[in-house]
């Protein structure tokens, strides 16, 4: 167990996180990334991005984290291989957190973009067959259902996506979306019904995942949320894709959510209700989501850490500089 003293504390290590890092690291703000429990963040389990600018061709989820983290590193970042499962933020700046190996983190100012998570639907044998054929991610365990019929649950960006990665491994793909018509972008839209492998199933929800005698997913349950009409549909594999909720457990209690659980900051900062702590990334905007926009308040997040932190070696300079007046 060891102590690791920092300007800045990040927790978090998605585009956020890491642009934070990078922007701290160029103030000489020595950062700590404290990577958490799915280093990189949500695009590491997506498969192309071509809506992050710079890059004239598709690039891969993992490879643009994997760019990030070098290029934090690069300029002097330290990433740890920790979880902080304790923060004491109450007594203002320095904050102190607790990886979850004991190793204590002291910092003077800390940045929150710990992101969201995939959300689940909360219905029977739903918890029971995780890993036994539903799963919240397609690229990651979309292989195993290859030549399978698959089905995909929701019909925003995520659910449109993961029905069409899963093209590669399935030639039977059933998209069930609760509604008539799709959140998720036009063009994803487009490239969905050209596809012969993918069946959207409108006006479904699932009521129940039901093992078969191997005790691996069979069949799912269906209501008509138009007419009330049950349903089933043999499927071995389901991914739920219904949207996200926020990282926010650790700061229960100690900085206001709004009702989604999203951390609140100042409209248009990321500063939080505590000076010196502030919040970037899918962490406190419900609103966007995106990759590029996680990285833009990371870096107002570093910039605004920066700032703080001058003011607080202002405050220990000025008693020096009154009693050298005396
Ligand atoms: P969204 O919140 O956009 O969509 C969730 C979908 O799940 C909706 O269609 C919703 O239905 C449905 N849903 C929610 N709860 C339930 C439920 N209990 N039962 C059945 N269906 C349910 O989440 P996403 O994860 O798709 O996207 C999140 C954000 O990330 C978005 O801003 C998206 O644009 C972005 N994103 C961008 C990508 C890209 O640009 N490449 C890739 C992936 C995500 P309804 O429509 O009826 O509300």
């Amino acid at each position: 167990m060891a102590t690791h003293r920092t300007k800045m504390l990040i927790i978090g290590s998605g585009p956020a996180g890491l642009s934070a890092a990078i922007y701290g690291a160029r103030a000489m703000m020595e950062p700590i990334v404290v990577q958490g429990i799915q280093p990189g963040g949500q695009l590491t389990i997506t498969t192309e991005v071509e809506n992050y600018p710079g890059f004239a061709d598709v690039i891969q989820g993992p490879w643009l984290m994997e760019q990030m983290q070098k290029q934090a590193e690069h300029v002097g970042t330290r990433m740890m291989w920790d979880t902080i499962v304790d923060i004491d933020i109450a007594g203002g700046s320095p904050f102190r957190a607790v990886g979850d190996g004991g190793d204590e983190y002291i910092a003077d100012t800390l940045i929150i973009a710990t992101g969201a998570q995939a959300k689940w639907l909360g219905v029977p044998g739903e918890q029971e067959l995780g890993g036994k054929g539903v799963s919240a991610c397609a690229t990651c365990d979309g292989f195993f259902f290859r030549g399978k019929k698959v089905a995909v649950i929701g019909g925003g960006n995520t659910a449109v996506e993961e029905a069409l990665y899963l093209t590669n491994h399935s030639d039977d793909v059933t998209l069930i979306h609760r509604r008539d018509e799709l959140r998720s972008e036009k063009i994803l839209q487009e490239r969905l019904f050209k596809s012969d492998k993918i069946t959207p199933m409108w006006n479904k929800t699932v009521e129940r995942f039901v093992a078969g005698e191997d005790g691996t997913l069979s069949k799912l349950v269906l209501k008509d949320t138009q007419t009330g009409e049950k349903s089933e549909l043999e499927v071995d594999g389901a991914f739920v894709a219904i949207g996200h909720a926020p990282a926010t457990e650790l700061f229960k209690g100690k900085l206001p959510m709004d009702g989604g659980g999203y951390l609140e900051v100042e409209p248009g900062t990321p500063k939080t209700s505590i000076p010196g702590v502030f919040a970037c990334g899918d962490v406190m905007d419900h609103t966007y989501r995106q990759a590029v926009t996680a990285a833009g308040t990371g870096c107002m997040a570093a910039l605004d850490a920066e700032k703080f932190l001058a003011t607080l070696d202002f405050a220990a300079v000025m008693p020096a500089v009154e009693e050298a007046a005396e």
